[in-house]
Order: structure tokens, then sequence, then C-alpha cells
């Protein structure tokens, strides 16, 4: 079978100038894109016939040996293929042939804008620690927060140029966001260094935003803070981060709780720990004592006679509630018993009186005398 005319494959005229034939190119390559022809089985090699007609009409060198020795130029083993290393056959081949073409197309299939792929990117994630109070934890809270971010610049409407006007296309990579290099036989493919990947310049950048399209700013955002939120709890606010590049989509902001600690209580879970100190005359003849609670009140709760330091007493539902379980854990408090101090001369007699009382009376009835009286009677018997 004989080779086609490589303009003829291109539907271009000899005398077609670079830009004609790179043109000429696109609009084939896209015709023939596989996306397109899933039932055309020819076009995979037409695609291919394509691509290698471009290889070689795009290098000037190769383009002048075609003209003048048309097919014969690149037959037999001295001129070699279009490519260094073989023809354009294989999967191989086809796949790199066709990534070449591929980040060209793309933008045309994605979002039928010419150009750069990274045209539009989403803005960051952003994270806001927030501090809440336990009460706040206990209660759930309506928050005002100030998150300081980059918003679509108002004057350019994001687009980052001045007055509104369309960005224009990067001369350096064409709009492809990416320039390919030669290095031996290896080609490096880079970032555009004049447009940093996004295919498009701003010829006239806007002066507000300086050309990024975002400018930086303060937003006041309300927050629900829910009923039993702990410190690790993240809060996410979608579509609430930075603003995106040139029109992207906005990222989602995180709100990372932290729980202060409190004065009096101490958190595991639902439940709430706390320590009550006692007097001395409570704990021992026993009474009614009040506790405060974190819902702001307080209950009242009984203490038995001869309660020791250390004891606990547990308050149903006086906790903490879950985040995702319904009801409220349980308060515990530890009993602290307290010794007096700064004793009257009278409270001081009175206590030696019942410390001598205590003895007089009765001194083998306590325990400790007990166990020991119980020792040397086993011993004994
Ligand atoms: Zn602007
Ligand atoms: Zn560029």
């Amino acid at each position: 079978m004989s080779k086609r005319d490589y303009y003829d494959v291109l539907g271009a005229t000899k005398g077609a100038s670079a830009d004609e034939l790179k043109k000429a190119y696109r609009k084939k390559a896209k015709e023939l894109h596989p996306d397109r022809n899933a039932d055309n089985p020819e076009a995979e090699s037409q695609f291919k016939e394509v691509n290698e007609a471009y290889e070689v009409l795009k290098d000037a060198d190769k383009k002048a040996a075609y003209d003048r020795y048309g097919h014969a130029a690149f037959e037999g083993g001295m001129g070699g293929g279009p490519r260094p290393g073989g023809g354009m056959h294989g999967n191989a081949d086809f796949a790199s042939a066709f990534s070449d073409v591929f980040d060209d197309l793309f933008g045309d299939f994605m979002g039928g804008q010419r150009g750069g792929r990274q045209r539009a990117a989403r803005g960051d994630d952003l994270r806001y620690n927030l501090r809440v109070t336990l009460e706040e934890a206990f209660n759930g809270i309506q928050k005002t927060i100030n998150v300081p971010t980059s918003v679509q610049c108002g004057s350019c409407s994001g687009s980052g140029a001045e007055g509104g006007a369309e960005p224009v296309q990067c001369p350096t990579c064409s709009g492809m966001g990416k320039v390919r290099a030669t290095q031996g036989f290896f080609t490096v493919e880079r970032t555009c260094p004049t447009c940093s990947g996004l295919g498009q310049i701003i010829k006239n950048p806007c002066r507000t935003c300086s050309g990024s399209g975002r400018v930086q700013r303060d937003r006041a955002l309300s927050v629900n803070i829910p009923a039993g939120v702990e410190t690790g709890t993240r809060i996410r606010l979608g579509g609430e981060g930075e603003a995106g590049m040139r029109g992207g989509p906005p990222g989602d902001l995180y709100i990372f709780v932290e729980v202060t600690p409190h004065k009096i209580f101490e958190r595991e879970g639902r439940e709430l720990h706390c320590r009550v100190p006692v007097s001395m005359t409570v704990a021992a003849l026993g009474g009614d004592i009040e506790v405060p609670t974190i819902d702001g009140g307080r209950s009242r709760v009984k203490i038995p006679s001869g309660s020791q330091s250390g004891r606990q007493m547990r308050l149903r539902g006086k906790g903490m509630p879950g985040l995702r379980q319904p009801g409220h854990g349980d308060m515990f408090i530890e009993l602290a018993v307290e010794t007096p101090v700064n004793l009257t001369s009278r409270q001081k007699e009175l206590l030696k009186e019942f410390e001598s009382l205590a003895e007089d009376n009765n001194p083998e009835s306590t325990s400790f005398f007990k166990s020991v009286k119980n020792f040397w009677d086993s011993m004994k018997g």
C-alpha cells in the first residue's frame, strides 16, 4: 500500500505555513480522537497517520527533505523514521503519540475552552482552630469567626485582568501550560515558565489583585458548634475555604475544636469528674451539700455519716451530652474532707475534749485496736 501524501493526510496544501499546518493537525487529531470514534475502527490508524505526517512537517529540516524527496527521504536505513528509534508502529508508539496531543485536546474536550487545563484551580482547604469552653461544649453554641482567607477579587471578578478583559493565550506554550525540551533521546516536559502552567497570561493585570484574581480578606462566618464537641472534633464547612484561582471552585473550611480546661470539672468522654471539699463535721456526722453542675445550676447531694476522703458519688445524667449519642453522661464527685484550720480557742477546747472522750470512752472499739487484739488472740490460740 503506497503511503499517502503528508499534506493530504493533514488536509493542508503544500505551501502551508507552520501555523496553518498546526491548525490542520489539531483539527484532524480532534476529529480522530478515540472518544469520538468508538465505532470507527479506522480512526486509530488514521490518527497514527496524521501524527506521523505532522511529526515530519512541523520539523523544518524534515519538512525540507520531504518537500524535496517525498517519502523516499525517510525510507531505507539512512534517514531513519520520523522519530529516532523507530516508526509509528505498535501500541507503545501509539500511546506516546496520543499523549502528545492529549494535553492539547484536553481543554477542548473538557470545557470547550482553548488552552491550559490548569486554568481554573480549586482553592485550598483552610484550617481554623477554635477554642470553646466546657460550658459551650455542653450547650452547643453559635460562634462568629473571622477567617482570614483569599476571596475572589471584586475589581476583576476573579479574572485577574484589569477592567475585566479576558486573559489571552500564553505565547510561550501556546496555551498548553507546558513546554517540551529535547535532551538527547528524551523529551522533557516542564511547566511553562511564562504562565506557570495556566496556559494564559494577562496583558494588563488587575491593580487590586496583581493579576491573581484573589484578594486577602477577613470573612465573618457564623458557625454552629453542636453540643458534645470534644478537643479534636472537626467540623467541615464545604466551600468556605480559599477562593479558587481564576474562577475555580473554593476549597473547604475545617474547624478544629479545642475545649479549654475547666477550673472545676475534668472530662472523660461524656463523664465529668470533680473534687468536692466537705467539712470534717459533715463527713463525720453526715449531711447535705450543694455541688455546682456544668449546666450552671446546683445539685444537692446527701453525704452519709462517716464518709472518708476519696469517697466517690455518682450524679446520674449530670455529665456531658454525646455528640452522636442521645442523653447525657454522669457526673462523679470525689469527697475531700477538710481539716479545719485557724481554730478559735473554744473550738480547740472542744476538739481536745472530743479526743479525750474518744480515748476514754472505748479505745477498744477502734478498728485498729480490734485487729491488733485479733492478731494476739490468734497467736495465743
Ligand atoms: Zn483583580
Ligand atoms: Zn505558557
